[in-house]
């Protein structure tokens, strides 16, 4: 009836050739759930400091939106892929333990329900890693950890409780992970203390520094991690965005010089995802009320794109 009327929040343009990569995600309908499974964890009251993390699910999901489906370097188009939603855990308005008590038994409950399926969580804050590995691990057996950071994060809990900085030295302290099998890359100088470094190497923590990364190239360094967990069943991808310098992730609460390039990092993803054994990921730490022209919650967009490549787009063998 009305020629030029569209739906609020549509594209304004549609090109009939283009798949945009945000089409990709469909909501869980309570039956069918894909082979890649997404879920949203808006926590971010367990910072540090001030973060709108929070905000970080709805915002990666948006920049999918700038975003075609096909890659030119392979010839993948993923337009056929589905990506189930299953929206975004509820949090407690005020009690941040309970809150990661939930984000345990969501991730539990639809990690059970297709424990076949990939994952990728959608922080939040880092401390949304411990609740979700505690539930995913649950599925998966013996699991490893692969860990992007500027940071150790393996804080004390006395000082301050279940933080943002402390995610790994839970895991490690809950028997979830035995050190040996988390390997941290791209930690940054200045960014982290002596006791947390000397903790990690206590506990049997791999450890790669950004120059380390520079110095013996990113490849090497995927293939010497995941020859350090090739005794796990399943491998976890934590993607904090500070690991990338301040120049690519404007809208992490701690930016810092000296980080990594947005390019190694997707390089790094695209060679983690091509293993079998890497079955789940999250990307923690961007807060899209400080970001510059969303650039933070597009490379995260392409994180996940880069993920779904090699996940999906690629023929068996
Ligand atoms: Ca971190």
């Amino acid at each position: 009836m009305f020629s030029y009327l569209k739906e609020a929040g549509k594209a304004t343009f549609q090109d009939r050739y283009v798949t945009k990569a945000n089409e990709l995600f469909v909501p869980w309908d309570g039956n069918q759930g894909g082979n890649i499974g997404v879920i949203g964890v808006p926590l971010s009251k367990s910072s540090i400091s001030h973060s709108g993390a929070a905000f970080a699910p709805q915002a990666i999901r948006q920049a999918l939106s700038f975003y075609s489906t096909y890659s030119v370097e392979t010839g993948i188009d993923l337009a056929d892929v589905v990506v189930t939603d299953y929206g975004d855990i509820m949090m407690h308005p005020t009690d941040i333990v309970e809150s990661q008590r939930r984000i345990a038994e969501t991730v539990e409950q639809v990690v059970a329900l297709y424990p076949e399926s990939k994952w990728i969580a959608l922080g939040g804050d880092h401390s949304i890693t411990c609740p979700v590995v505690s539930g995913w691990q649950k599925q998966k057996g013996k699991i490893g950890i692969i860990q992007f950071d500027a940071h150790h994060d393996l804080r004390n809990l006395e000082d301050g409780g279940p933080t943002n900085g402390t995610p790994f030295r839970r895991l490690i302290e809950a028997g979830v992970i035995d050190g040996s099998q988390l390997v941290q890359i791209g930690l940054r100088d200045f960014a982290n203390s002596r006791a947390y470094t000397e903790y990690g190497k206590q506990c049997g923590v791999t450890m790669y520094t950004i120059e380390e990364v520079y110095r013996l190239g990113i490849q090497t360094i995927i293939e010497k991690s995941m020859q350090m967990l090739s005794g796990v069943d399943a491998v976890y991808v934590s993607v904090d965005m500070d690991v990338l310098d301040q120049a690519f992730a404007p809208g992490c609460p701690a930016i810092g010089p000296g980080g990594m390039d947005s390019r190694t990092l997707l390089h790094a993803i695209s060679l983690l995802a091509r293993y079998d054994k890497v079955q789940a990921m999250d990307i923690v730490e961007i807060d899209p009320t400080i970001d510059f022209r969303q650039m933070t919650s597009r490379l995260a967009a392409w994180v996940i794109l880069q993920f779904l490549k090699e996940k999906s787009g690629r023929q068996p063998g």
